[in-house]
């Protein structure tokens, strides 16, 4: 397996010549557009590394998923969906288009920017410290790793520029879908997003999802069976934004991307993967990071359909 996933590599690493680094968070923009590496952790611990693995990158969309996971185990079920919808969207991530026609304003999916902010604000806490204190929690216990914390340039570079996301959440506000203080639930989802990992802690993240909920390394359920299988289903159908129907013809797994470069990719009952590549193509993922998926699931066999 080390062996394939150094060839999917290095075969793929030209490709990234034609990806660009996100720039519209200015900090971003120092990413490294040649970097491609990625670590595959399986239910019995076993971990492969190969490529640039050793590069940090802040997890950025691939936070929606921690949040979810946390807003699920906080609301249940019925209260997420009410504010939040559950399909696919055609547009791209940061989209506002289908706010207005939407019934009840609800956001498409927890996995465009608009849902992820919804449910950062149905994270539970009184305030911005509490909300961001429960998602870091969370994001340290599913990937074992007490030190990972936030990259603050990151963070203060996109609390600056992230106007695009204060509409979103001052639309949201004016709909009655988001309550509390718009900018406390702001800073909490860039937070979140600024959050700095490699990919063995992404890896890791995806394994217990990919294992039903339980950490492989200590048998502990982190996230209820029910949550899990809900997050399993969102990531298949919306994890890509707009390309998440071509990532399951040519891939076939649930998955999350983020502008960081990062793709994390659950192969259930097998492995947890994650490929960072931070030069993007248009829709905003990973240029490598998609080809790398693409060449691993041709040769591990790994799509669920
Ligand atoms: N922090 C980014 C934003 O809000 C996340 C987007 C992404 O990774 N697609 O624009």
């Amino acid at each position: 397996m080390k062996t394939i996933l150094k060839n999917v590599i290095e075969n793929n690493r030209d490709i990234t010549k034609f990806g660009q680094v996100a720039t519209y968070i200015p900090e971003l923009a120092k990413g490294n557009r040649d970097a491609l590496g990625a670590c595959i952790f399986d239910t019995s611990c076993n971990s492969i590394l190969e490529g640039d693995y050793e590069t940090k990158f802040t997890i950025q969309s691939v936070s929606k998923v921690v949040t979810l996971i946390c807003a699920l185990i906080d609301n249940g079920k019925e209260a997420v969906f009410s504010k939040v919808g559950n399909e696919p969207s055609a547009d791209p991530f940061n989209s506002l288009l289908k706010l207005e026609i939407q019934e009840n304003h609800k956001p498409l999916n927890p996995f465009i920017n608009a849902g992820a902010i919804v449910c950062t604000s149905l994270v539970s806490g009184d305030n911005g410290i509490e909300k961001f204190s429960r998602i870091h929690n969370m994001i340290k216990k599913l990937s074992n790793n007490d030190d990972i914390d936030v990259n603050y340039s990151v963070y203060n570079s996109e609390k600056l520029t992230g106007n695009t996301n204060r509409a979103i959440a001052y639309y949201l506000k004016g709909a009655n879908i988001i309550e509390k203080d718009v900018e406390d639930i702001l800073d909490t989802y860039f937070k979140s997003c600024s959050i700095e990992v490699l990919v063995e802690d992404i890896a890791k993240v995806a394994s217990v999802i990919a294992n039903n909920g339980v950490a492989p390394w200590s048998n502990e359920r982190l996230i209820p069976e029910e949550v899990n299988r809900i997050v399993k289903a969102i990531m298949t159908t919306c994890g890509l934004y707009d390309t998440s129907g071509t990532f399951s013809v040519n891939v076939g797994v649930p998955a999350k991307s983020g502008v960081g470069g990062c793709i994390m990719a659950v192969v259930p009952n097998r492995m947890g993967i994650a490929v960072v590549g931070p030069a993007l193509d248009k829709h905003g993922n990973s240029i490598g990071g998609v080809k790398v998926m693409e060449g691993l699931s041709r040769e591990l066999n790994l799509s669920i359909f």
